[in-house]
């Protein structure tokens, strides 16, 4: 059931709430995109959301709270990520930090001793706030595929699986947080997303590095993820006949006269229109049975780092995510 949160924003909360306390999975919109929410503390909850998602049981959660009072009940902050969440937080910022031993359960943080930190904003915010525990929520979508921007996105990913879904209408960034790691030598970027990194490194005087983040990008390495059923490619200087086209600003593309379909997603060639739109726009192409989404070169500053980096997943070879992989190895054993 989807309920509109705008008409009576109180009760959704306390419809909210209650769901929670029983242990249920629901379905929230952040200023990013929308996530499957429960309880973090409570582990039989939380092994629903891996269940529901599909999603390998290794992948930690993040854990979201209201404020930084609720953060130190179950993290240390050292002195540069207490800089960067009181600058950034309530924002699109995570930030993996030292976790205080035995207030989560493994399930929550796949066993780890970080556990990985963000503070929302709106209506996800407020619902912490009453409901007095962090929520761990992941992007509401099968493991593997496009981020859900919408109620009605979240609906038909997942049908009567998630019985509550909260609508708050399109969110506003549309990608996930950025994901920041603070160590000896500065700072790492483990995720881009719609914090853009230029602000974080102008706002700790710190670099920010990507050790670990393109190692994966050589051929063959990649795994896909955000990916639409529809082939993608990547900086598409004209589009074929039977082609969508995904562009921004006013430029034409050769071949777009005559192509499929063309989507527009910030006609004045702005970087944040562009990723408010892109999940929305994927899931549109394909419910209207593109074959092949052709997508104009994107610059890697601001919002495009995160923007280029889920287009190279979405663009990867498809193979069976392990989610899948551990259904179909489940299905196999039922059917034994
Ligand atoms: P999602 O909630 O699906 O947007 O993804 C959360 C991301 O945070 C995943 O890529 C996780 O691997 C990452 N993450 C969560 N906890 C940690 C942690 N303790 N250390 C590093 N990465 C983490
Ligand atoms: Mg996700």
């Amino acid at each position: 059931m989807i309920i509109d949160i705008a008409a009576d924003p109180a009760a959704g909360i306390t419809s909210a709430v209650e769901a929670l306390g029983r242990g249920a999975v629901i379905a929230v919109p952040t200023e990013t995109v929308y996530g499957l929410a429960a309880d973090a503390t409570n582990e039989a909850a939380v092994a629903q959301i891996f269940e529901i998602k599909r999603r390998p049981s290794f992948n930690p959660l993040i854990c979201h709270c209201s404020d930084l009072e609720m953060v130190s009940a179950f993290a240390t902050l050292d002195p540069v990520s207490l800089r960067l969440a009181e600058r950034f937080w309530p924002g699109p910022m995570t930030l993996v930090l030292n976790s205080k031993p035995g207030r989560l359960p493994p399930v929550t943080t796949a066993g780890l001793t970080t556990v990985a930190i963000r503070i929302p904003m709106g209506f996800s915010n407020g619902l912490i706030r009453a409901y007095g525990r962090p929520l761990a929520a992941p992007s509401a979508n099968i493991s593997g595929r496009v981020s859900a921007t919408t109620a009605a996105h979240v609906e038909s990913e997942f049908g009567d699986g998630v019985p509550l879904i909260f609508d708050g209408g399109p969110t506003k960034i549309g990608v996930e947080s950025t994901i920041l790691r603070v160590c000896e030598n500065g700072i790492e970027l483990l995720r881009p997303g719609g914090l853009p990194i230029e602000l974080v490194e102008h706002a700790a005087g710190l670099q920010v590095s990507a050790p670990n983040l393109f190692k994966v990008l050589a051929p063959g390495m990649l795994t896909s993820h955000y990916a639409p059923r529809a082939m993608v490619r990547l900086n598409a200087t004209r589009v074929g006949p039977g082609e969508t086209l995904l562009k921004f600003g006013d430029a034409i593309v050769p071949g777009e006269g005559a192509c499929a379909r063309v989507f527009n997603l910030s006609p004045e060639g702005g970087l944040e229109e562009f990723a408010a739109k892109l999940y929305a726009t994927l899931k549109e192409a394909d419910d209207a049975g593109a074959e092949s989404i052709a997508i104009v070169p994107i610059p890697d500053e601001g919002l495009g780092l995160a923007i280029n980096d889920r287009l190279r997943r979405a663009a990867a070879p498809r193979t069976l995510t392990l989610g899948e992989l551990e259904q179909a190895a489940v299905r196999s054993k039922e059917a034994r």
